[in-house]
């Protein structure tokens, strides 16, 4: 019997795609307002907003306009294609936002399996090793249920849990997740670089 492969469960909203970025242009738009993303400090928006920031956040066309992340198709594909991890995407999801968020996966990460993606806002109750993710909620439960969590830095978690893993980016997430999952392959390629 081979050996189980990691499984890595992989956030959507403002880890693959860009989403406080995108409710931030939209509601400066539609306000005439300045708000940047930096100041996007608290999980809760509308303490930030306004309440009026509700029906922005849970609008379908929002999800399916998404930016992708910098380096996160990359690295996604690049990774899933390695065949060394299990791959799902966990995502909370508004019920009128599903489908928006499936043609987003389905645009962006053609090859993925649609059944690979999991819409649940409990994520701790998925079986994974790994949750890369920015809701400090779903970090801590998933650390506290025996998995290891490992954020995705944004300005709500930037001063938050200094004692869990977090990465800035994708191509770190990438060094590190491969660096503590396979690090005899690491080795190889660093001694290959050198030559
Ligand atoms: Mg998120």
């Amino acid at each position: 019997m081979s050996k189980a492969k990691f499984t890595l469960l992989i956030d959507q909203d403002d880890v693959l795609a860009e989403y406080i970025q995108a409710v931030t242009n939209t509601y400066n738009q539609k306000y005439g307002a300045q708000i940047s993303v930096d100041a996007c400090t608290s999980w809760n928006l509308s303490t930030i907003f306004g309440e009026e920031v509700d029906t922005i956040m849970h609008d379908p066309a929002l999800f399916r306009e998404l930016e992708p992340t910098k380096d996160a198709l990359e690295v996604f594909e690049r990774l899933y294609k390695s065949d060394l991890f299990e791959m799902y995407i966990v995502t909370a999801a508004h019920p009128a936002c599903v489908e928006a968020k499936f043609e987003w996966i389905r645009k962006h990460l053609p090859f993925f399996p649609e059944d690979r993606v999991i819409v649940c806002k409990r994520k701790y109750m998925v079986k994974g090793d790994f949750l890369l993710d920015d809701g400090m909620h779903n970090i801590e439960a998933f650390l506290e249920n025996g998995g290891t969590p490992i954020i995705f830095e944004r300005p709500h978690n930037k001063n938050q849990r200094k004692d869990i893993q977090r990465v800035r980016d994708w191509l770190s997430f990438e060094r590190i997740i491969m660096e503590t999952c396979y690090p005899e392959q690491m080795a190889v390629e660093i001694e290959d670089e050198a030559i």
